[in-house]
């Protein structure tokens, strides 16, 4: 089998192209939707993502800043800033960076942010809200995700999920979403970790399989079974020779072999990525709506 290239960027070209008309509805109100990142340090691969994140916005219509503080600046400086964009009335979104550095406790930076503007969907409320099926934003790259699965044609109703990785901004939201009853949901979902024994003959019974732990290309070919459907949210920089840089992306699945046997595939880049900040201009906008 060679497996059909699911087009991330395509995908999240489509929603960004169905968010214009609303973005232009709420500035021709004069209530431009707004979305600031914070970021703390110097950190490339968080100054990539935030650029990415604003490009994306600027690109649609959407206000973007970014809030940038040094790498020493102590916790509480960083819930006052937190708290000046929760008060400003032209900021709909905040998203504050991860990693943050060590003396930045990360669950009491993300509690700082306003519910209504917790447009990463990381605030305890928010994710509870998922978990019990009323969301009020979508996860970004869980949704990212399901609309991949949805789009390209591959429901995952019905079907055995396998997700690799329980982090609380992909893993454990992914199975709450997939496991809701619903459109978009209702599969049956089993979540890997490294506590996990003989992961392969779990992989290997996957209808549709999501790998989600940061190691590169980690999924070998005889992991997964005939037709199966993978979607790759790995992000890893690994040593290439042959590029200008020295380094490339490659995703936690070992893509070249994987894609002989899946029936779909994700690459990455260009896979879920672009859907992730797709979803978070989503949710910006969103925000924007319910705030006026
Ligand atoms: P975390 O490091 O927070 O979590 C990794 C998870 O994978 C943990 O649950 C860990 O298990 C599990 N894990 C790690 N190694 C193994 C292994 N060998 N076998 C089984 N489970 C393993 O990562 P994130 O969830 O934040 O990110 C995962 C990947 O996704 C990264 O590459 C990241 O860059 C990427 N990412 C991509 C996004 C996108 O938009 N495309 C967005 C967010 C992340 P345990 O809990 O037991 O430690």
């Amino acid at each position: 089998m060679n497996a059909t290239v699911i087009d991330g960027r395509a995908i999240s070209d489509a929603i960004r192209a169905d968010l214009k008309p609303r973005v232009g509805a709420l500035v021709a109100a004069g209530r431009t939707p707004g979305l600031v990142a914070v970021l703390v340090g110097e950190d490339p691969a968080s100054q990539t993502y935030v650029r990415a994140k604003a490009k994306g916005s600027e690109e649609i219509g959407i206000h973007s800043e970014v809030v940038q503080l040094p790498a020493d600046t102590p916790e509480e400086q960083l819930l006052k800033e937190i708290a000046k964009l929760n008060g400003r009335a032209d900021v709909h979104g905040i998203l504050v960076q991860q990693p943050l550095p060590s003396q930045i406790h990360a669950e009491k930076a993300v509690a700082a942010v306003s519910p209504l503007k917790d447009v990463d969907c990381f605030h305890p409320v928010n994710v509870g809200l998922v978990l019990i099926g009323v969301p009020r934003f979508a996860p970004a790259t869980p949704a990212g995700v399901q609309e991949l699965l949805m789009r390209s044609g591959n429901d995952p109703a019905g079907r055995h999920v396998v997700i690799l990785g329980r982090s609380n901004i992909v893993g454990k939201p992914l199975a709450a979403l997939l496991m809701q009853k619903g459109r978009g949901g209702n599969a049956t979902v089993t979540v890997c970790h490294t506590g996990t024994r003989d992961l392969a003959a779990i992989t290997r019974t996957a209808d549709i399989l999501v790998a989600a732990i940061g190691q590169a290309r980690f999924v070998k070919a005889d992991m997964v079974r005939n037709g199966v459907v993978v979607i790759d949210v790995g992000i890893n920089r690994i040593a290439d020779p042959k590029t200008k840089s020295g380094t490339r992306l490659v995703g936690d699945v070992d893509f070249d072999a994987v894609k002989e046997i899946a029936s779909a595939i994700t690459p990455v880049p260009g896979g879920v990525g672009p859907m992730t900040i797709a979803m978070l201009l989503r949710n910006t906008v969103q925000a924007a709506e319910a705030a006026s």
